[in-house]
Order: C-alpha cells, then sequence, then structure tokens
C-alpha cells in the first residue's frame, strides 16, 4: 500500500492515492485552505498512550479550521475511495489504537488553533457561564484560561492533558461526577463536522440527535471541532484528604456515605491499594509521618475526597472536611488533609507524570481496564479483579468510586450498566503499568487475555457491568455491549456517517462503499 499526497499553499491539493488490495488510483484536485497533508508512516499518528496498537495510517491530515475536515469527509463520501477511513487525532491517549486508521487517514485535532472564549454570566443575566473551545484542545488549557476570570468546568477528568472531543467522544469521568455528571452532562453546544462532510451545529435544543449521538459516541457519528462546556465559580484552594481502610465494605459504605453529601463534598474517588509497589509513582501512599507500616500481603482501600474552599464566602473547607471525617470508619489515624491550590489539585496526576517520565515508566505499554459496574456487582467484581490479577505483583492504582446514574443523560451514546433501579454505578479504572522490568513482552499477552477474562466474568447478569472506553475482540460484541440501545446506535450510524468513514480504531463498523 502505498499513498502519495502532494500539497501547495496555493489551496490547490491534488491526491494521488495508490491503495492496494485492491490497488487503485484517485486523482482528484481539491482545496484544503491552508491544511497540510503528509505523507506517513510511523509517525505519532501510529502510537497511542496504550503502546499496545500500532496501525499506520496512509496520511495524516493537520486542518487549520473545521471547514479543512469538511471539506475531506464531503470528498471521501462523494468519491468510490473503497477502504479509506478517517479517525480523528486528538491528544492520543487512547490505549487500544481507538484513535488509529489504518491505511487510512488521521486527523490530528490539534493543528486548529484552540480559539478559547470565555462568557462569564452578569449576576443578572440567566444561564451559565461557558467556554467556546476547539475539539481538538486540552483540558489543561480550558482550566489555564477559565481561572483567569474566576471560572472553571464543573466536571473533570483525572488527567488534564487530554482533548476536550477526545473525553466528549467517551463520558469524562472523575471525582465530580457523582455531583455534576460526567463531562458529557456539562456541555451546552457542539460544532461538528459528520461523517457526510456536514459541519453543523447542534445542542439540546437544535440538530438534538446529533448532539446526544456524539456525546459518548466514540468518534463514530461526527468530529467535535468545538464544544461550549458550562463553567462555575472557581475556588482558589482545595481541601484534599485521604483515609484508609483494611475492610472493602466500610470503604465503600464511607463512599456511598459522602456520595450523599454533595452539599459538602466537592470531589469523590477512591483506590484499591493491593501492595505498595501498586502505588509507583502516585501520591496515593501511606504518608510517612503517620507511622503507619502496612502489612504484607494485605490489601488496603483509600478514599479521597476534596472540598473546595470558599473563604471569602463563609467556607472553611478544612471545618468541613473535621465535620465530615467524624461520620467515617476508617482505620482510627490514618486519615490526613492538605491544602493545595485549586490548580494544583486539578492537575496532579501531571506531577505523577513527571516523576514517572523521569524514571523512564511513562511510555510503556499500558494494559488498562475501566468497568461500570453496578453497586449490587461491586464486592463480586473486586474479588474478581483481586483473583485475577496476581495483587503481590500489579504496578499502577486500582480506582474505585462511586457515581449517580440519574447525572448521565439516557439520550446521550454513553452506555450504563443496564440495572435502571439501581442509582449507584461504581467505575472501577485498573491502571497497570507494564514495565519492562515487571512485564517483558510475552507476559502483556497474559494481561490483556486476564483482563479479557475479567470483562467477560462482569458482563454476565451476576454482575452486570460494561466497560468504560470499551475493547472488543470483534464487532460481534457490540451489539452486547450496547444493549438495548444498539438499535439506537446503529440508526444513528445511518445517520451520520453510513459509510462507516469514522473512527475504525473502535472496531465497531466496517467500512462500506
Ligand atoms: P484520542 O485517543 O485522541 O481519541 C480517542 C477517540 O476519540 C478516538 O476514537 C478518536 O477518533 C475520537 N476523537 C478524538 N478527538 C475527537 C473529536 N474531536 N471528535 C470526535 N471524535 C474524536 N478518562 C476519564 O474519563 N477520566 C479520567 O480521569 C481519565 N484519565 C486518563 C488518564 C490518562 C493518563 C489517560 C491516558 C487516559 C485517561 N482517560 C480518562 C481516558 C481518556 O479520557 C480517553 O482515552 C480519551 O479518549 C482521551 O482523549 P484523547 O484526546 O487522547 O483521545
Amino acid at each position: 500500500m502505498e499513498l502519495a499526497l502532494f500539497c501547495t499553499k496555493v489551496n490547490i491539493l491534488i491526491l494521488v492515492l495508490a491503495l492496494c488490495s485492491p490497488c487503485k488510483f484517485i486523482q482528484s484536485p481539491m482545496d484544503f485552505g491552508s491544511s497540510d497533508f503528509l505523507h506517513t508512516r510511523n509517525t505519532a499518528a501510529s502510537l497511542d498512550f496504550g503502546r499496545l496498537v500500532f496501525n499506520s495510517p496512509s496520511a495524516v491530515l493537520k486542518p487549520r479550521s473545521p471547514k479543512d475536515i469538511s471539506l475531506l469527509l464531503t470528498f471521501l463520501s462523494a468519491s468510490s475511495f473503497g477502504e479509506v477511513t478517517v479517525a480523528a487525532r486528538g491528544a492520543g491517549h487512547s490505549i487500544h489504537g481507538q484513535a488509529q486508521a489504518l491505511d487510512g487517514i488521521v486527523i490530528e485535532m490539534d493543528s486548529i488553533p484552540s480559539d478559547i472564549y470565555i462568557h462569564k454570566k452578569g449576576d443578572d443575566e440567566a444561564g451559565f457561564s461557558h467556554a467556546d473551545i476547539s475539539g481538538g484542545a486540552l483540558w489543561i488549557e480550558l482550566l489555564e484560561e477559565s481561572l483567569k476570570v474566576g471560572l472553571a468546568p464543573r466536571s473533570w477528568t483525572d488527567y488534564l492533558y487530554l482533548s476536550i472531543g477526545g473525553t466528549l467522544s467517551h463520558g469524562g469521568v472523575s471525582g465530580q461526577t457523582f455531583k455534576y455528571g460526567p463531562q458529557i452532562s456539562n456541555v451546552l453546544q457542539l460544532d461538528v463536522v459528520t461523517g457526510k462532510g456536514e459541519l453543523m451545529t447542534c445542542s439540546p435544543t437544535k440538530n438534538s440527535e446529533l448532539f446526544y449521538a456524539v456525546l459518548g459516541g466514540l468518534g463514530q457519528f461526527g468530529i467535535i471541532t468545538r464544544a461550549r462546556i458550562l463553567l462555575q465559580d472557581a475556588p482558589q484552594k482545595v481541601r484534599w484528604a485521604r483515609a484508609f481502610y483494611d475492610d472493602f465494605d466500610t470503604f465503600t459504605r464511607d463512599q456511598e456515605l459522602l456520595l450523599s453529601m454533595p452539599d459538602l463534598v466537592d470531589y469523590l474517588e477512591g483506590f484499591i491499594v493491593p501492595n505498595q509497589l501498586s502505588l509507583l509513582g502516585t501520591s496515593i501512599a501511606f504518608p510517612a509521618h503517620l507511622g503507619f507500616v502496612p502489612e504484607f500481603h494485605k490489601v488496603y482501600y483509600c478514599i479521597e475526597f476534596a472540598v473546595h474552599d470558599f473563604q471569602a464566602k463563609g467556607t472553611n473547607a478544612e471545618q468541613v472536611v473535621e465535620k465530615i471525617t467524624k461520620q467515617m470508619s476508617h482505620i482510627p489515624s490514618l486519615m490526613y488533609s492538605v491544602e493545595v491550590s485549586y490548580f494544583d489539585f486539578l492537575n496532579r496526576v501531571r506531577i505523577e507524570e513527571m516523576s514517572l517520565r523521569s524514571r523512564g515508566l511513562w511510555e510503556v505499554p499500558h494494559p488498562w481496564l475501566n468497568m461500570f459496574v453496578p453497586r449490587s456487582g461491586i464486592k463480586d467484581f473486586k474479588d474478581l479483579l483481586l483473583e485475577n490479577i496476581s495483587p503481590e505483583e500489579f504496578e499502577g492504582p486500582i480506582l474505585v468510586y462511586p457515581l449517580l446514574r440519574d447525572k448521565w443523560d439516557a439520550n446521550t451514546s454513553a452506555v450504563l450498566p443496564d440495572a435502571p433501579a439501581e442509582q449507584v454505578v461504581y467505575i472501577v479504572g485498573v491502571l497497570r503499568s507494564a514495565t519492562p522490568a515487571s512485564c517483558p513482552a510475552r507476559c502483556l499477552d497474559d494481561i490483556l487475555r486476564r483482563n479479557r477474562r475479567i470483562v467477560e466474568a462482569a458482563s454476565a447478569p451476576r454482575i452486570g457491568a460494561k466497560q468504560y472506553l470499551p475493547r472488543h475482540p470483534s464487532p460481534l460484541h457490540w451489539p452486547d455491549h450496547f444493549g438495548r440501545r444498539w438499535n439506537r446506535f446503529t440508526a444513528r450510524k445511518s445517520l451520520f456517517d453510513p459509510l462507516s468513514l469514522l473512527a475504525p480504531g473502535q472496531g465497531i463498523f466496517t467500512r462500506t462503499h
């Protein structure tokens, strides 16, 4: 397979695509504005955070504007380009090649300027403060810009170097989700280029089918070129607390206690601590000042929560944390809290990234697994997980924390477990690093096999879990994944990307002619 693309900066692009199997030449003059089209092999476009899948595209488009993307998709959907597919690439933090396009075209979304516009609502104005931002911009950019006027988005991911379009295509969850819903519940409007090349503005009241399809839609319906994100007043500081447990039931009971206090708690997460190694490079370790020596081979649990400090408005976060912890049942004395700036709190994973990078432990394979687990199945899931991961050797954090189903809009494409009567759903993130020392190449296959075993066992009705950031071994598994929402998902696909051009790396649909 060979592809040659020539681009002139005078707006005329001659595409010469030579696609083998079957070999085809397509020659067409096109205007791609000032975009760059690169002939590529082995570039960043075939690499992601997972370092498990390395599919090379034939070309990379660096658009300068949404119009360039629209032109490409209009052209591809109107021509008989056979197998060519297109993947938007945000920050490339997928695990299993979801932003890759084997022999297709990858669109580097970060080449469109971030172009952030903040609207701060006046006191007598209805509605919300909000930000308009490009789909390829990073959440960290939005935080930096909005803090300049004392505002910030309500709902976050733990790590901020992810793109707006990349997380809105999945959900976007973190410790604020129990209170405000995922990031996809905090979007007011989107600009989207559909698989047919139409550039559309959509919201809950305008082109709403496209709006809800795209949110949590795994990149299947369109490319998000701009998003309007809801903002709120940002605190200057945060009181960040951790409490440790040696009993899972007590741990989850306390998590649910905090879940019931949205007026006091601003952030709620938790971790399984299978061994000290699992905390390598993370800030979750038992702090030395507590003088605690963990028992060998014993699994611990940690609740992490935070309270925003609005001293000027009369909230003293330290007192609030004290009030909350009095009601909790953690191991006596194994609790601590610190005051940090709001920016440092939200950007906490960056510090861990720097520490891991400095030790060569960031750019390693990441056989991650993320699942939503109904409350009724969380204990069985924890047992299943610990049976399958060799707790003594596990490297990386295991996140476990509760969310509330009614904070998710059922119109979006995001999938939660089918247990509508259960309000509380846990998200579990098994964020394993396969460092060369702990996991030579062969062991990666073993971890991936075990992950699959966990997914299959946990998806059975006894637990009823669903994957978040899902990965399935073949397209045949997707109808089960979506369950009763599969028909709606496929109908939306026919409407917005009938040739299945978009996001082939998700492995859901096959390109049609
Ligand atoms: P990419 O990997 O670039 O793309 C992911 C998918 O979205 C692809 O299918 C791609 O084609 C599609 N896509 C990308 N941009 C667009 C667009 N503009 N329009 C339409 N489709 C698009 N997730 C959480 O919810 N919470 C977390 O706390 C969290 N923490 C993370 C921490 C790390 C270190 C990593 C590596 C991942 C984390 N994730 C988290 C997962 C992350 O949200 C997803 O992997 C997300 O897709 C990454 O965004 P990205 O910009 O890197 O997307």
